[in-house]
């Protein structure tokens, strides 16, 4: 069979080598100049691979439709990926949170690999070549036209354009576009693993401060609806890092609603515990303004917010702060509210949540269930998962798929 494939990412060279390896002709379509852009960009330039989590935990990362995700996990699973990458030339490693780089921390080496594997399985490459259309004909996809005119015909087409964030990687939204044209459905595009802006205008003062090891909980109107424990940071708009990233993907259905994020600056300690690690520092410090009486608890930048939400007098003697103001100071530490006001935009977005809809999509073998042999993997499916590598998984799992269907 000739087997055509949109995009050069992570999940259409996946597609493509497994494709190729079950004996097809497979010609690729990118329209960069080169292949896997995006990866090289993943992980901060070390592209975190997949997890070496669990099987079972896979599916715990994954945000949006991880029911869907049952079959191309099993198939194709993060210790499969990982004895890909191995036998392509690429040894691996785990680190911290079971992520999982390349030896080298480059992510080159990871598109090398699979470079290497669609050379050894003789999968024809076209750089620059950018796809406009698919061309169906009674319900079945039978070719692709090109942005130069030309029409190329193949028995399946394979769709892995990816999402639409970090436009200038490639993934620009091209086939939500082929997806609805077709008649397919597509829900609602937004940036996740995004910072979020935030109202409070003492972000601005805290720009550039990072807190490891706090704990934070997202609230949509005063219901609490994600926690973590990790570290972030303050930016010129509000605030980004790990644990800001992750709970930006469980904001969609809260669209609407009143977000706040809740900072525990001493998640280790109880409200009771906390007071009385206050009190004591206090006692050292009797005679000193309150002003100078938190530097052993908070990094330098904070004290003067933190004084402020505390609503106690900078100058005010330490032996003069009363019982209530010492609690009123205790919660401002173990809740330190920020207002959400919104997401940054794709550009900064890891992923883009939604997509096509994988309830028109075959979750054994990622084809459409309205044209025939026509198949969908990776981001441009409404899929998504939180960091390290959950997300690269996603697309080796359904391209894998896509590939070998
Ligand atoms: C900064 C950043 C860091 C990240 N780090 C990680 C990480 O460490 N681990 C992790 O798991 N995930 C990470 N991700 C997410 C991960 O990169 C994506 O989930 C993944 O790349 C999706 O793969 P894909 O193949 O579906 O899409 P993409 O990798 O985006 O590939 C789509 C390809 O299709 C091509 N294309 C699009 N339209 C057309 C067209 N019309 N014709 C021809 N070609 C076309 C594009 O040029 C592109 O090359 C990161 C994302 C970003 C932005």
């Amino acid at each position: 069979m000739k087997v055509i494939i949109i995009g050069g990412g992570a999940a259409g060279m996946m597609a493509a080598y497994q494709a190729a390896k079950e004996g097809n002709q497979v010609l690729l379509y990118e329209k960069n100049e080169k292949l896997g852009k995006k990866l090289f960009i993943t992980g901060k330039g070390r592209c975190n691979v997949t997890n070496a989590c669990e099987i079972e935990e896979l599916f715990d990362h994954v945000v949006t439709n991880k029911e869907f995700l049952y079959s191309g996990f099993y198939s194709f699973s993060n210790e499969m990926v990982m004895e890909l990458f191995e036998e392509l030339g690429c040894p691996l490693k785990v680190e911290r949170g079971n992520r999982v780089f390349p030896v080298s921390d480059h992510s080159s080496d990871v598109i090398s690999a699979l470079e290497r594997g669609l050379k050894a399985q003789h999968v024809k490459v076209f750089l620059n070549t950018k796809v406009k259309g698919l061309i169906i004909k009674e319900e079945q996809a039978c070719g692709v036209r090109l942005e130069s005119g030309d029409t190329v015909m193949g028995d399946k087409i394979i769709v892995t354009t990816g999402g639409m964030s970090y436009q200038a990687t490639g993934s620009t939204g091209d086939g939500y576009d082929f997806a609805k044209k077709v008649g397919h459905k597509v829900t609602k595009l937004t940036p996740a693993l995004v910072p979020f802006q935030i109202r409070e205008d003492f972000c601005q003062k805290l720009m550039g401060l990072s807190l490891r090891n706090v704990g934070v909980t997202l609230c949509a109107d005063g219901k609490k609806v994600y926690e973590d424990f990790g570290e972030m940071l303050f930016t010129h708009f509000g605030i980004s890092g790990p644990v800001v990233l992750s709970a930006s993907s469980y904001i969609r259905q809260y669209q609407g609603k009143e977000l706040k994020f809740l900072i525990d600056l001493k998640p280790a300690l109880t409200k009771e515990q906390l007071d009385h690690r206050v009190l004591k520092d206090f006692q050292q410090v009797m005679n000193k303004d309150f002003g100078n009486s938190l530097d052993h608890l908070l990094p330098k930048k904070l004290i003067p917010v933190v004084i402020q939400l505390s609503g106690i007098p900078e100058h005010k003697k330490v032996n003069e702060i009363t019982k209530e103001e010492r609690q009123q100071l205790v919660s401002v530490l173990k809740r330190m509210e920020l207002t959400i006001t919104g997401v940054r935009g794709f550009k900064e977005a890891i992923i883009t949540q939604g997509g096509v809809d994988v309830k028109e999509i075959n979750p054994g073998t990622m084809e459409s269930k309205k044209i025939r042999g026509l198949y969908f993997a990776g981001e441009v499916l409404d899929l998504d998962a939180v960091t390290g590598g959950f997300n690269l998984q996603i697309a080796w799992s359904t391209g894998y798929l896509a590939g070998m269907n």
